[in-house]
């Protein structure tokens, strides 16, 4: 997979060369490449924002930078085959459609993801609606809370497709059982020692009994979901002994 990000703070998307990123990178899994927004303007200043049409705060960023920006970043289908490498374009933003799982593994599933940070009140609309005719644009929010640009959005979203790509966890249970994989919040966890301050391991975890455990931890995850999101229960596949266990 290949990930393109531009940004007009190239350093704060260091990160994605670090830990697991990091060796997906060096292994080949993933080729990362950062471009510097101001690379595309043309005054002095290299200046990529201006006041908004119809007043208001802030700063909105220019859609001639972009749209160059894009431009060179985007292939164009192949004049003889046809053959078309654009990427999903993401654009990171506080009024998008929220990011979940399920795009991570959507955009697990594509070879070239290509991130648009803006700054400021962001980025003149423009851009998506024109980008949005070639090739297929998503504006995602990565939260209901407001940051100050796109980029560690960026860091988020790239870090849970990255880690959906086959050969960058050690175990791929790892993210097949993790919460959201089956609509639930995952229960709790524990590893040594046995007894930590007092507080004792549950015992069913030790009792090697299989069956018992997943049981144990299918309820667990099940209490945790009802008490901290009980509006996933009414979207994940529940079996007698769930609805049982809810109905307690
Ligand atoms: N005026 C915008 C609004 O109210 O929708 C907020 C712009 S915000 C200060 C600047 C940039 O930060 C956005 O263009 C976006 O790239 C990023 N950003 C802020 N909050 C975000 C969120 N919750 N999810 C994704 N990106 C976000």
């Amino acid at each position: 997979m290949r990930l393109d990000v531009v940004t007009v703070f190239p350093e704060y998307l260091a990160p994605l060369r670090l830990a697991l990123l990091g060796r997906a990178v060096d292994r080949g899994i993933v080729e990362v490449g950062i471009h510097d927004l101001r690379d595309w303007t043309h005054d002095v200043h290299r200046s990529v924002d201006d006041t908004p049409f119809g007043g208001g705060p802030g700063m909105v960023m220019r859609p001639t930078v972009w749209g160059e920006a894009l431009d060179d970043l985007v292939p164009v289908p192949h004049p003889d085959t046809g053959d078309d490498d654009r990427p999903l374009l993401i654009v990171p933003t506080p009024a998008g459609r929220p990011f979940t799982q399920s795009d991570a593994h959507r955009y697990a599933r594509r070879r070239h993801l290509l991130f648009a940070c803006g700054r400021y009140e962001g980025i003149d609309q423009r851009v998506v609606d024109e980008a949005s005719e070639t090739m297929d644009v998503e504006e995602v929010s990565i939260g209901d809370y407001v940051l100050i640009g796109g980029e560690v959005a960026v860091l988020v979203i790239a870090e849970a497709v990255v880690r959906l790509l086959p050969g960058v966890l050690g175990n791929r249970r790892s993210h097949e059982e993790d919460s959201f994989s089956d609509g639930l919040l995952e229960g709790p966890s524990y590893t040594r020692p046995e007894v930590w301050r007092d507080r004792a391991v549950p015992e069913v975890l030790k009792s090697g009994n299989h069956a018992r455990i997943d049981r144990w931890r299918r309820d667990q995850s099940l209490r945790r979901t009802a008490e901290r999101r009980p509006e996933l229960l009414a979207r994940a596949e529940l079996d007698t002994p769930d609805l049982a266990l809810l109905a307690e």
